[in-house]
């Protein structure tokens, strides 16, 4: 057995670990399937893979990409250097997305669901909160409102329809008793509801009495994309944002740090000083708060913002790359992998429940037949999908330094065609 983990060290995996892979072929009386026993178990572990399924924020995928250096040095995470005391936690990348958003505070804690989780907990355990029926919703990977405010201990109070809710609905349902806490509005994020349909707007709810908690859940910070040389992106229309959502009167919004905001894992809090606080009270928010890495991450992308230098984040780089650029990228690489290659125009999306129903304009290579696997075989492994009998490798959410290490592969599997 010994023998066997030695002669697959090449593998690169800890010496036990290959021992169990020999173990096991031994065991299975087929000592021959050590090595791809172990390549398996090597290729579960995380790595880095190459975007190329015109998903933009890919959940399978991790999201947003984004870059992050740190030493193994401490960090000031909760010290204040100026006193010398102990600091905050919330000191740094909070406190900048409170400056983004122009909310008068901020909390990070792990992630979107966690953020609302947090504020249904400190806010309105044992009360009542008023939700649209429009906006029991569903996002994925089993977030479902009706059960994260069964959680929290809070009571749902439902108004209006699943296509219609009024501001009446609302009222009568704040009226009929003394103990809501919260009104809540949703962002459908995954589906779309059209054709006769009514919802209320902040502006409107916010003026009924009750805070209004906002959850946003893609995390665009302000409609303007004050980030963006452009402006905003046709794609954008519609999508809700921190910024005019505290305009508008609510008291809180929540959002994600890994969708629209293009950084990493987190959830945000943001809106006003003492509810914020509150949140930051509660027990549970030691249980949910986030470490250095993330937050070191969600700093730098939180000053990108104040730099308003979209281009220093990989989301909104990539999402905005105009299609020519990507059209001759498409080019570059059926030049050099031949006519087994084949530029196609392609439509990307944004993935992670932001924008529904909208797609971007994008261009990307094709190769005849089911490629995918070949391709989840290299190293990087590439994640490209298959479209009417060809692979497709979408370039929009291809990082384009990585286009080098797609033509390679590519240029393989093509010549591999010619053989
Ligand atoms: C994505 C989303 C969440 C959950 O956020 P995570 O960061 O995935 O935990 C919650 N609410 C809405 C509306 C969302 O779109």
């Amino acid at each position: 057995m010994d023998a066997l983990a030695r002669s697959i060290a090449d593998v690169g995996l800890p010496h036990p670990l290959l021992v169990e892979a020999a173990r096991e072929a031994i065991a299975d009386s087929a000592p021959e399937t050590a090595r791809s026993r172990a390549e398996a178990l090597a290729s579960s572990l995380l790595r880095p893979v190459v975007n190329a399924t015109g998903v933009l924020l890919h959940t399978n995928l991790g999201r947003a990409p984004v870059e992050h250096c740190s030493t193994a040095r401490a960090s000031n995470l909760e010290f204040d250097l100026s006193s010398g005391r102990r600091g905050s936690r919330q000191a740094h990348a909070a406190s900048l997305l409170a400056r983004a958003t122009g909310a008068e505070s901020a909390l990070v804690v792990n992630n979107g669901a966690a953020a609302v989780l947090l504020v249904l907990a400190t806010l309105a355990k044992g009360r009542a909160v008023v939700v649209s029926r429009g906006e029991l919703v569903e996002i994925g990977g089993g977030f479902r409102v009706p059960d994260v405010l069964a959680q929290s201990g809070a009571e749902l109070v439902e108004v209006g329809t699943t296509n219609r809710t009024r501001l009446s609905d609302y009222e009568a349902a704040i009226s009929s008793r003394e103990d809501v806490a919260l009104v809540l509005k949703v962002h459908q994020s995954n589906y779309r509801i059209v054709g006769f349909t009514e919802a209320v707007g902040v502006g409107e709810l916010s003026r009924l009495g009750p805070p209004v908690a906002v959850d946003l859940g893609s995390g665009l910070l302000d409609a303007a994309t004050p980030w963006l040389e452009g402006g905003p992106p046709e794609w954008l229309a519609g999508e809700p944002a921190a910024r005019q959502s505290l305009e508008q009167g609510a008291a809180l919004v929540t959002f994600s740090g890994d969708k629209l905001l293009g950084g990493p894992q987190a959830g945000i809090i943001a809106g006003r000083r003492e509810l914020v606080a509150a949140c930051a009270r509660h027990p549970m928010a030691r249980a949910l708060r986030p470490g250095s890495l993330v937050l070191g991450a969600l700093q730098e992308t939180a000053l990108s913002y104040l730099r308003r230098d979209g281009r220093a984040i990989p989301f909104w780089r990539m999402a905005t790359t105009p299609p020519e650029v990507l059209r001759s990228r498409a080019g570059a690489l059926v030049a050099k992998c031949g006519p087994h290659l084949r530029a196609v125009e392609c439509r990307s999306v944004v993935g992670a429940g932001s924008a529904p129903g909208t797609e971007i304009a994008s261009f990307g290579v094709a190769l005849a037949g089911d490629q995918t696997a070949a391709l989840r075989g290299a190293d990087p492994p590439i994640v490209a999908r298959v479209r009417s009998g060809e692979t497709i490798c979408d370039l929009r959410t291809v990082d384009q330094a990585d286009d080098l290490v797609l033509a390679d592969v590519l240029c393989r599997l093509a010549a591999g065609r010619e053989a």
